[in-house]
């Protein structure tokens, strides 16, 4: 059997139809979920192995843009039925979603199977899907170097145990902040992120939308501001796509010290800021390795600070 590249990732989670109306405009079911989001952001930094399921209705244009990305999808199951479906409507200042409708459809039956070769893949990201097959997913990979989590608050109202469980064998776990407070019963997002890493992750990664993120790994305390952009027109997938971002970059790294952390957490903020220009997937499938490193850059130089001068 084939070794993993070092810089493998895995991600298993949903892929979606989704159906999203936002101030600045509408798409009916566009290509979406967790873990297309996520594999297409990876995509630009390491290899990518996607495990998932979709219906026969998934369109040929949704394979073609993951072939484009050179993403592995021999995990990718297509089963008879409808793909999961997602309907949601943001507010006027987009700072609210409502999810309208979630139709299951083939994830009902879905169990993930993890391929053998993908199973001694090095890094690995649990994409928003229930925590029961988040930990099916656990239970078959081996010996990962790197296990990263994200959730959503459907899971943390209804399905809190088995999260909780999910959340005692992962590394690193991402939250938005109202997820951070609803877990912990924790307002202060500095508190939420220590409670939560007293259920198992040592690193916490609390995404705070327009406001940026915030990283907390024991005492190491690491805040960015998000990119700052003129037109944000759908914010469906930045939390996603910053994620496969972070790893993309992260599993380049030559080590997994608090450094390389926090660089990926530059590229994870770059990656979420291309995502909520275009409707669903439209801008950050059409990247280029140049725009990355044009906005890594400027994000660097928006908080340079001079040397200091004496008073
Ligand atoms: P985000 O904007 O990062 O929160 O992610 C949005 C994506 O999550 C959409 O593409 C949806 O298809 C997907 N999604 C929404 N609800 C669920 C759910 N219950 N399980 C899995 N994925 C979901």
């Amino acid at each position: 059997m084939a070794n993993s590249a070092p810089n493998e990732i895995l991600v298993v989670g949903s892929i979606a139809l989704d159906t999203i109306k936002s101030p600045y405009g509408q798409a009916s079911s566009a290509l979406g979920g967790s873990a297309l989001y996520f594999a297409i952001a990876a995509s630009y930094f390491a290899p990518v192995n996607l495990v998932g399921v979709v219906g026969d209705d998934f369109p040929s244009g949704g394979y073609s843009i993951l072939e484009k990305r050179q993403v592995n999808v021999d995990g990718l199951l297509r089963a008879p039925g409808k793909t999961f479906a997602w309907s949601a409507e943001y507010s006027a200042n987009l700072s609210e979603r409502t999810t309208l409708r979630t139709d299951l459809n083939v994830f009902e039956m879905f169990h993930p199977r993890i391929p053998p070769r993908y199973r001694t893949t090095p890094f690995v990201f649990l994409a928003n899907i229930s925590p029961e097959l988040q930990d099916e997913v656990l239970d078959q990979i081996e010996r990962p170097r790197l296990v990263v989590s994200d959730t959503m608050n459907l899971w943390i109202d209804f399905q809190r145990p088995q999260l909780l469980k999910v959340l005692s064998r992962v590394d690193v776990a991402f939250f938005n902040s109202d997820e951070a407070r609803q877990i912990s019963g924790e307002h202060n997002l500095l508190k939420a992120a220590a409670a939560i890493s007293r259920l198992g992750p040592k690193r916490v990664i609390v995404k705070m939308g327009e406001h940026g993120v915030l990283m907390v790994a024991g005492k190491n305390l690491f805040s960015l501001p998000a990119y700052p952009l003129e037109v944000v027109r759908d914010p469906t997938g930045a939390g996603d796509s910053f994620a496969g971002g972070f790893l993309g970059a992260l599993s380049r790294a030559s080590q997994l010290d608090e450094d390389s952390y926090r660089r990926s957490l530059l590229y994870g903020t770059v990656i979420a800021s291309f995502t909520v220009e275009g409707f669903g997937v439209d801008r950050i499938a059409e990247l280029t390795n140049e725009q990355i490193r044009a906005r890594y850059e400027a994000l660097v130089d928006h908080a340079r600070i001079p040397p200091e001068e004496p008073l």
